[in-house]
This record gives C-alpha cells, sequence and structure tokens, in this order.
C-alpha cells in the first residue's frame, strides 16, 4: 500500500471566537420622493431585533397587541391565531437561537484551551447548558399551549377555569393560570419551601 497516513494530531488552531456580530440591518436607502407621502409607505417602522429571545419581554415587542371589539367572543378564532402566530414565531426564534447554543456547546467541547483560562471556559460552559435546558424547556411549553389553542383549552385557567386574559396572555403566552391562582401557588410554594 502506497497510501500515507495522515498525522493524526489536528493543526493547533488559533484559538477563535467565533462570536458572531449581529448582523446590522442594512437599511435600504429609500430615494426620498419630493411628492406627498403615501399611507401605504409607512417609515420610522425600525425592524425590531429580538435581542434575547428566551425572555420574553424582549420579543413581546415585537408583535402589535391585540384589539378585540367589544362583541366578540373570548378566544375566538381570530384571537386564537393571534396567539397561534405570536406562539409560533417565538419558538422560531427559540429554536434558530438554540442553535446558536447547540454551536458554542460544541465548540467549548473540542476545544478546550490551555488551563490558565479553563476556569473561565468551564463556567462559560455551564451557563451555556443552562441556557440550552432553559431554551428546551420554553419550546416544551409553547409546544403545550399550541395543543391547548387545538383543544380550544388555551386561555383559560387550569386552576379555577376563569378567563387569563388577552393582555396576561400577550405579556406570558404560556400561562396556564389565571394572576390570582399563579399568586396563590407561588405563596404556598414559598410556604413549603421557603
Ligand atoms: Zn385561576
Amino acid at each position: 500500500m502506497t497510501t500515507k497516513k495522515k498525522p493524526v494530531s489536528k493543526p493547533k488552531q488559533a484559538k477563535s471566537k467565533v462570536r458572531k456580530k449581529p448582523v446590522a440591518n442594512s437599511k435600504k436607502v429609500a430615494p426620498k420622493k419630493t411628492n406627498k407621502k403615501t399611507s401605504t409607505n409607512k417609515k420610522a417602522n425600525p425592524k425590531k431585533i429580538v435581542s434575547n429571545p428566551s425572555d420574553f419581554e424582549s420579543f413581546a415587542k415585537t408583535f402589535t397587541p391585540y384589539r378585540p371589539n367589544k362583541t366578540e367572543k373570548y378566544m375566538n378564532k381570530s384571537q386564537q391565531k393571534h396567539f397561534i402566530s405570536i406562539l409560533n414565531s417565538w419558538k422560531q426564534a427559540l429554536e434558530s437561537e438554540q442553535e446558536k447554543t447547540e454551536q458554542l456547546i460544541q465548540q467549548d467541547q473540542s476545544n478546550f484551551p490551555d488551563s490558565l483560562d479553563r476556569a473561565a471556559k468551564e463556567e462559560e460552559f455551564m451557563l451555556e447548558l443552562r441556557k440550552r435546558e432553559r431554551e428546551r424547556k420554553l419550546i416544551l411549553k409553547i409546544d403545550l399551549s399550541l395543543k391547548d389553542i387545538e383543544d380550544d383549552l388555551y386561555g383559560y385557567c387550569e386552576t379555577c377555569g376563569i378567563e387569563i386574559g388577552i393582555k396576561r396572555l400577550e405579556a406570558r403566552p404560556t400561562a396556564t393560570q389565571c394572576i390570582d391562582c399563579k399568586t396563590v401557588d407561588e405563596i404556598k410554594e414559598k410556604q413549603q419551601f421557603g
């Protein structure tokens, strides 16, 4: 055989932090028109960037709140649609975030540097693992909420059956309890473990 065996050891890579900078949205340079503005041309609508989708508060800014009219029924089809779309786009954001987290974890596993900054690296690694866990749990919750919508259970407190309310759901789309039951449960928990 004439095949040469490749050297096993990989060339030492220059430790490169592949932390991607958020790509700045290339702003479309709209030619300035001198004529009157049309109503379809909405300006001052900057693309909202979600910095951290595991924190719903930052994500909540990316959608328009639902405005029910006075006669419509709670959790009718169009309200359900509204929440399906929120839940789905939140899930998507989380999933792509999760991919990034996964990549960081892989990198850390394959590329443990010299012992000097090992401690720091290990801590970073732990944080990434925790982040992945949090993202995973959130995605599971979102899936449960989507299932609830399918079953017409979404939006009602699982403890007392009352309407959770659009506002609360928009602040917390995976909520399964009304604010009162949630509060009571939290107090009970504190008494038990605190
Ligand atoms: Zn309740």
